[in-house]
């Protein structure tokens, strides 16, 4: 099994399929990321307010998997981006995942309200610049916090990861990501499971028409208009059926058909807004 990596706008390549961690309860971490490395999965996604940055380290640590076979992104949580603390909390994420270096490191959420995040992002530079990690984005940014970074530092953010699935499509964001050459990481691929993809008629049809399982259609959807995905599951026979999605492609009409699907409104949304989180 091959996963396709993606080139991100720093050079560096990022598996475009891993294996998300959240709420994955911390002491079932180890298990979880054991099993799912056991299946193929190469890329991890965790963050410091999953609390299980641990369980992803023991787990590393047991698979005997070269390092840089493997690639692993943490997050910056929102208390954190104040002063000197953004350096303080990826020196802690390190020492938690028994690692010298992530490969991608996050500033999770905006929090517009604290408006701190440009300085957040300046802290990111100076910690990927340390070698702390070897890239640095940003999640749940809107574009007027994309422009405001860009626009202050001139140094444009490797991936933004966003809510993304076919009811919730944020094109405004995309938009602006392919314009700037900014990778989308789709979280919530599969909706979480709170919003019921997998009965609309363009993904079962073509579930049918591929014999491929509804969760297999939304995940190649996200594949072939090159987003990064980490659907989670902590079930073996889940984790092997999200992997195996590079045998079969989607046609232009099974695609056009599930871009459809965004209900336009941002009433697809299945998470907090940014403006929300503070
Ligand atoms: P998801 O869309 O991956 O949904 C996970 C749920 O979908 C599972 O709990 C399971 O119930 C179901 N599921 C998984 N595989 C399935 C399958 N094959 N068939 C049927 N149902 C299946 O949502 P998520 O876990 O929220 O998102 C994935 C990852 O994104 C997270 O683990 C985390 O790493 C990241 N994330 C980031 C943020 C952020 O703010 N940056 C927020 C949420 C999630």
């Amino acid at each position: 099994m091959t996963i396709p990596s993606v080139k991100l706008n720093d050079g560096h390549q990022i598996p475009q399929l891993g294996y998300g961690v959240f709420k994955v309860p911390p002491a079932d971490t180890e298990r979880a990321v054991s099993e799912a490395l056991e299946v193929g999965y190469r890329h991890i996604d965790t963050a410091a307010i999953y609390g299980n940055e641990e369980g992803v380290g023991a787990a590393i640590a047991a698979s005997g998997i070269p390092r840089d076979d493997l690639y692993i992104t943490t997050k910056l949580w929102n208390d954190r981006h104040d002063g000197e603390e953004p350096h303080a909390a990826i020196r802690e994420s390190l020492e938690k995942l028994g690692l010298p270096q992530v490969d991608l490191y996050l500033v999770h959420w905006p929090t517009p309200a604290a408006d701190n995040y440009l300085h957040a992002w300046e802290k990111m530079i100076e910690i990927r610049d340390a070698g702390l990690t070897r890239s640095i984005g940003v999640s749940n940014h809107l574009v007027p916090h994309l422009e405001k970074i860009v626009q202050a530092t001139g140094v444009v953010p490797a991936v933004d990861q966003i809510e993304l699935h076919p009811a919730y499509q944020q094109r405004d964001v995309t938009d602006w990501a392919a314009a700037h050459d900014v990778k989308i990481e789709a979280w919530g691929p599969l909706g979480q499971g709170k919003y019921d993809l997998f009965g609309a008629a363009a993904v079962a049809d073509a579930a049918s028409a591929h014999g491929k399982t509804p969760a297999q259609v939304v995940l190649r959807w996200h594949i072939q208009h090159g987003f990064i995905v980490f659907p989670k599951s902590v079930r073996r026979e889940r984790l092997e059926e999200n992997l195996d999605v590079f045998d079969f492609e989607l046609t232009a009409a099974e695609v056009a058909a599930i871009d459809e699907m965004d209900t336009g409104d941002g009433s697809g949304r299945v998470s907090a807004h940014p403006d929300e989180v503070d």
